[in-house]
């Protein structure tokens, strides 16, 4: 299994990234990114943190671990910027914090999310025609969220995506070992979203291809 968007405690998440990633394993993951919540004040000091302990968990534990960055709450018209910058410290795995329906993230975060030198858009809510086109054209991959509340909207999520033909990945948003993947999980979520279970394969490959692209 993979899963490009996780939290640890360099931000809100509740494990170390050696706990994670080590529980990660066990239950059978094969590659993990590591995004935890970056803006202006953090980015210095979380990211090559997470490149350090990345290296070393990849070698140890054979688990593929990307050390990446979810750009969270960014002014919008900063997002490219801050994106680029998350880039040059060496974040591989770039998520947006989108415009989830269970928060007041900043308008037009979605926007100028997809027109940014990122790779996944997470928890979109309600993602526009326009969003999901410049997403398909920019191949940004949307995210549908295994995560509470933010996967309320799920299903209009996905059903935007496809219609534009932006490319769907499945991911936790993890802040605890409770929540990673679990063949349960996976498949209620996808059902819930008004996907089919063997979605989920598409959804793997989708997420390879942001990992063969970045890493
Ligand atoms: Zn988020
Ligand atoms: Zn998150």
């Amino acid at each position: 299994m993979i899963d490009l968007h996780t939290h640890t405690f360099f931000s809100d998440g509740a494990l170390s990234p050696s706990e994670l990633v080590y529980t990660a394993k066990v239950k059978g993951y094969s590659a993990i990114a590591v995004t935890d919540h970056i803006d202006h004040s953090n980015m210095e000091f979380v990211i090559p943190n997470i490149i350090k302990v990345a290296k070393i968990l990849t070698q140890e534990y054979d688990i593929l671990v990307l050390a990446g960055a979810e750009l969270t709450y960014i002014p919008p018209k900063l997002i490219d910027s801050a994106a680029k910058e998350c880039r040059k410290l060496g974040a591989k795995i770039i998520v947006v914090h989108g415009q989830t329906t269970a928060e007041t993230v900043p308008p037009e975060t979605n926007l100028y999310a997809v027109k940014a030198d990122i790779d996944i858009l997470a928890h979109p809510g309600h993602l526009s025609n326009e969003e999901a086109k410049i997403a398909a054209d920019r191949d940004i991959k949307i995210e549908i969220t295994m995560r509470k509340y933010h996967n309320a909207a799920n299903d209009l999520v996905a059903a935007s995506a496809l219609n534009a033909g932006a490319k769907l990945i499945l991911n936790t948003d993890s802040h605890n070992g409770d929540n990673l993947m679990t063949k349960e999980i996976i498949k209620e979520t996808l059902l819930r979203a008004g996907l089919k279970e063997e979605y989920f394969t598409t959804m793997q490959k989708n997420s390879m291809e942001v990992i063969n692209k970045r890493r």
